[in-house]
């Protein structure tokens, strides 16, 4: 129970690695707030029942954003971790991207980061501190072909949270991006890897040779917003299976083996 008596609001809350989360933060004594676009927050709200409640939330619209910090107040008294992790993806190179689709991830994954915090920080100096964790990605470390505006708002999501913890650790207040490699939800499951050969391919680049189940990033968030992570500010955690660790260059045992 190292939740027991915080409040958390988990953005994305509704499906895979929000889901997780809120489900791993409340069985450890957390009151969750959930919020998201899709109405299956509000099932895994009342699956839940005490301590878990459901806020339809455009996390792009900041007046969404505020009344969603408010209700939670109202509800629970206060705010102590605010997990912003709502996001979306969208491929095209910069000269076919419409910028509809720019501007919507940037807002979904970047501006949206900075509504949350604005209305979470100063409820959370009430209580006399807090944590923010930010579900960055991989691709906010290094860029992708073909990632273009995922690439630019993960990234930025990245920098902001150093600016965050820098800002804010006076007020007692840790700031944390995890940057998860390919994680098995409907992000990735309903969308792309209906491509036959892609989740191969993706799998071949991971050097644990395989995508990573929600609640293995959930279990790093919750270990960010616990005191197990009190001296932990600032930083942007891979999660990734050994992706980012890789130069990128080829495997030479291979060839090596091959030639002999
Ligand atoms: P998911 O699709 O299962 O969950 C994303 C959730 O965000 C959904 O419930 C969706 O309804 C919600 N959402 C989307 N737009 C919203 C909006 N405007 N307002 C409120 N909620 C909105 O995918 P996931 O993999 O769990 O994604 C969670 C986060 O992890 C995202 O930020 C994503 O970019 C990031 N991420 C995912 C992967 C991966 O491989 N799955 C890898 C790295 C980073």
């Amino acid at each position: 129970m190292r939740f027991h008596g915080k409040v958390a609001i988990i953005t994305g809350g509704a499906s895979g690695i929000g889901a997780a989360s809120v489900r791993r933060l409340h069985a450890e004594g957390a009151s969750v707030m959930i919020a998201d676009l899709s109405d299956t927050g509000a099932a895994l709200a009342q699956e839940l029942g005490e301590r878990a409640a459901f806020q339809a939330t455009d996390v792009a619209d900041p007046a969404a954003v505020k009344a969603l910090v408010a209700a939670t107040v109202a509800r629970f008294g206060g705010i102590d971790i605010l997990y912003n992790n709502a996001g979306i993806g969208c491929f095209g190179e910069t000269p076919d991207l419409a910028i509809e689709d720019w501007r919507r991830v940037i807002a979904i994954d970047l501006d949206a980061v900075f509504y949350a915090c604005r209305a979470a920080i100063p409820e959370m100096r009430k209580r006399g501190g807090g944590v923010i964790i930010n579900t960055a990605s991989a691709s906010g470390l290094a860029g992708d072909y073909g990632f273009t505006a995922y690439n630019a708002a993960k990234g930025a999501v990245v920098n902001y949270t150093r600016s965050l913890a820098i800002d804010h650790a006076r007020d007692n207040i840790r700031a944390n991006a995890i940057c998860p490699g390919p994680v098995d939800t409907p992000i990735l499951t309903d969308g792309i890897m209906q491509v036959p050969g892609l989740r191969d391919a993706w799998e071949q680049v991971v050097p644990m040779k395989r995508f990573a189940r929600p609640e293995e990033i959930a279990a790093v968030a919750c270990f960010l917003a616990s005191d197990d992570a009190s001296y932990l500010t600032g930083a942007a955690i891979p999660v990734d299976g050994g992706l980012g660790a890789h130069t990128g260059q080829p495997d030479l045992r291979a060839i090596f083996a091959a030639a002999n």
